[in-house]
Parts: structure tokens; C-alpha cells; sequence
């Protein structure tokens, strides 16, 4: 079991800047769910709702989000299907917990210069 933290409240206006930053991580280099969620302070539930969004917006743009899919470390079984932008919890080939989590990143992002 493990402990889940209390959903903060995030304010409404702080949404395209959060969405922003995330991009920003993004564009660096792969970043799991998790990096992001430290990053940004948010639970990786929403930070999986703002990838969700940022790969829809991004179409437009000819960039992609890219996926690394999940890996079981015990046997590097690849969570390939895996479509969803949460982690596995268990590999089911050989049950362990010792998920490498799918790691996210942007290509093909225009460079911008800040106005
Ligand atoms: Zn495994």
C-alpha cells in the first residue's frame, strides 16, 4: 500500500503556466511522471492529465510527445501496449514491483525566442 498524498488545491489560473513548465521539462530530455511531479509540485495524477493535454496540443504543432515505455527491471519485460500515461504496478511476466517508470519527452519542438 502505498501512502497518497492529500490532493492540494490547485487555483485554476496557475493551470497554463504549471502546463508551461511541464512543457519546458519536456522539451529538456525524458522526465518520468514523477520528476515532473516533484518539479512542478503536483500529484503524478494531474501531471498525467497535462501530458494528456500537451500531446493533443502539440499535434498542431508538429512536435511529439515522445514515450519510453515502462521496463520491468527484474526482467526487462517492456510495458510497450501500455497506453496510458500512468505506471505499472507489477510486471506480469515475473511479479515484481521494480518498475522503471515510462520516461516523457518532446521532439521536434520549434525553438522559440523569448519575446
Ligand atoms: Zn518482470
Amino acid at each position: 500500500m502505498k501512502h497518497k498524498p492529500r490532493k492540494p488545491v490547485v487555483p485554476r489560473i496557475a493551470q497554463e503556466t504549471t502546463r508551461q513548465a511541464i512543457i519546458a521539462l519536456l522539451a529538456e530530455g525524458p522526465v518520468s511522471a514523477k520528476d515532473i511531479s516533484i518539479a512542478v509540485h503536483l500529484p503524478e495524477k494531474e501531471v498525467s492529465s497535462h501530458l494528456e493535454h500537451i500531446r493533443r496540443s502539440l499535434h498542431s504543432t508538429g512536435a511529439v510527445l515522445a514515450v519510453t515505455p515502462a521496463e520491468c527491471r527484474a526482467c526487462g519485460f517492456v510495458f510497450a501496449k501500455r497506453e496510458r500515461m500512468t505506471p505499472p504496478g507489477k510486471c506480469p511476466v515475473c511479479r515484481s514491483e521494480a518498475i522503471d517508470d515510462p520516461l516523457f519527452s518532446i521532439l521536434g519542438m520549434q525553438e522559440h525566442e523569448p519575446d
